[in-house]
């Protein structure tokens, strides 16, 4: 996984190579994108960078995920009920495992991912080029915060 400074400068060098202008706000989106291992809505984003720049607006965001997208340096993980997240440090197909309590999204380290697409291609004759793949479930502290509501006396 590439540190973020090195994550962000290989951003940057793409979207001008491209002709994207790199305005110091944008700069601070991509920044926050990248820094991010929270796999962050827009929203976050916005409200992260609204900080340093109150001026900003939740157009620049999204116009920034847009050329994100375009460059293929983001992942955009799509919910139908939930807003959608990015992953802009791992932008290719990855598994991930998410917290259907707070929300969290995480990147679990399988090792077996190659021999799965082997399997897929051996049994369908795919040629696989992408995947998504999502667990379902709690995280630890939401199961704690389940168990802690389950104990007699308890809220
Ligand atoms: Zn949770
Ligand atoms: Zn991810």
């Amino acid at each position: 996984l590439a540190d973020p400074k090195d994550r962000l400068a290989h951003v940057l060098a793409k979207l001008r190579e491209r002709g994207y202008r790199v305005t110091p706000q944008r700069r601070a989106i991509l920044d926050a994108f990248v820094a991010s291992e929270e796999h962050p809505t827009v929203e976050q984003i916005f409200r992260i960078v609204s900080g340093r720049f109150p001026n900003a607006s939740i157009a620049t965001v999204y116009k920034t995920v847009a050329a994100l997208k375009e460059i293929h340096e983001v992942l955009e993980l799509e919910f139908s009920q939930e807003s959608n997240r990015y992953d802009a440090r791992r932008p290719y197909p990855h598994p991930h495992v998410v917290c259907t309590g707070c929300g969290r999204v995480l990147d679990p380290e399988l090792s077996h991912l190659p021999a799965i697409e082997d399997e897929i291609t051996r049994r369908t004759g795919f040629r696989i080029s992408s995947h998504r793949l999502d667990f379902y479930g709690l995280c630890p502290s939401c199961q704690e915060e389940d168990a802690r509501g389950a104990e007699p006396g308890g809220p």
